[in-house]
């Protein structure tokens, strides 16, 4: 079946199927939606089916044009992502690699990759010739980490269209791209994953039990890619961690420090905001779980479902907890750090700000 490869994503794998079949496509599509929902995958199976040289079906994976771009190796096929100077040819082609292999896996550069006016001249440079075999399909990743000269290059190249070429762009903040180039592409609004579409994929291609797929699929939230991490990782030890993070709010500032301390040594920063985004989810459920009463308690969408005994016991050692009052303040610290901030002072505050929220009973509970 065509788009096979996709998770979910129907109605724009369905459109973009009949503007193959009826020959009417676009010269630039945005792929817009968040992170990790499939942009690039689909990008790339659209680009497989545009060259596809199968009668129907398209793309049919196996036909040479399919298996070049599969392979990133197709002369005619481009796919930008964000670098920086210091990355070699080699760490860009083992990023392909990683792609080829799993296509919803992040383009890890580190530091703050750009897309730069160099890579964007060198696409125009190739724009203008003729392409090797019949069209050009050009893929940009994060194509909001252009920078501002990038972006106004690629709109001239957007103003006029060079023949046989086919733009894709891909991106979570929209907001953060030219609007007059928004406005020359057709736009896809690619959206969250359902649960069953992600737990379905893990049993499938990861073997994981059906229960192991449903704890994840639920705290990936609607992202494959989180999903994939979470793979990667000690789920449950991270949640140990994260709860005992809440714990910490309540002992005394020395104890406080060490504690931190050992966890930003442990984590780095996005460990340390995976671990916060843990905390963000409790705090869901623990407010799910206040509010309801106790005979829907066994059917609650909660995240952590495997932990309800452990998640009333949590809310019930308080007189009194702020809880969205707490999201914020989780929220904010995770702003903090994707903006740099010291990792140890951003978890100290927080403890400090948590603590004020929650009305301890006689003692503190074994959450
Ligand atoms: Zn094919």
């Amino acid at each position: 079946m065509s788009f096979d490869q996709i998770i979910g994503q129907e109605t724009i794998k369905t459109i973009l199927l009949q503007t193959i079949e009826q020959k009417r496509i676009a010269h630039a599509y945005l792929f817009a939606g968040p992170d990790g929902v499939g942009k690039e995958a689909m990008a790339i199976e659209f680009a497989k089916a545009i060259f596809c040289e199968a009668s129907q079906n398209r793309p049919c994976n196996a036909c040479s044009a399919c298996r070049r771009i599969g392979s990133f190796s197709h002369p005619d096929f481009f796919f930008l992502f964000p670098s920086n100077k210091s990355v070699t040819v080699e760490n860009e082609r083992a990023v392909l690699d990683s792609l080829m292999e799993q296509p919803y896996c992040r383009t890890p550069i580190a530091g703050n990759p750009t897309i730069s006016i160099d890579k964007i001249r060198e696409l125009r440079r190739i724009g203008a010739l003729k392409p090797m075999e019949k069209y050009r399909v050009i893929i940009i990743a994060e194509a909001d980490r252009m920078t501002a000269e990038a972006a106004n290059s690629l709109l001239k190249m957007l103003e006029e269209p060079p023949n046989y070429t086919y733009l894709i762009l891909c991106t979570a903040h929209i907001n953060a791209l030219l609007p007059t180039i928004v406005s020359r592409c057709q736009r896809c609004r690619f959206g969250f994953l359902a649960d069953a579409e992600i737990e379905k994929r893990l049993i499938d291609s990861h073997g994981l039990s059906s229960a192991e797929a449903q704890k994840i699929a639920r705290i990936a939230q609607g992202s494959f890619r989180r999903a994939l991490d979470w793979l990667q990782e000690d789920l449950a030890q991270q949640r140990e961690d994260a709860v005992d993070l809440l714990r910490c709010c309540f002992k005394d500032p020395m104890a406080q420090l060490q504690l931190v301390e050992a966890f930003t040594t442990r984590y780095d920063k996005g460990a340390l905001k995976d671990v916060l985004g843990l905390i963000l989810l409790w705090l869901r459920d623990a407010l799910m779980v206040k509010i309801e009463s106790p005979a829907t308690k066994a059917n609650l969408p909660i995240t952590n479902f495997d932990q309800l005994d452990t998640l009333q016991k949590f809310v019930g050692a308080f007189d009194e907890i702020d809880i969205p009052q707490c999201l914020i303040e989780v929220e904010t610290a995770i702003e903090q750090i994707d903006r740099n901030a010291n990792l140890t002072l951003v978890i100290m505050a927080l403890m400090h700000r948590l603590r004020s929220h929650f009305q301890l009973k006689q003692y503190v509970p074994e959450a």
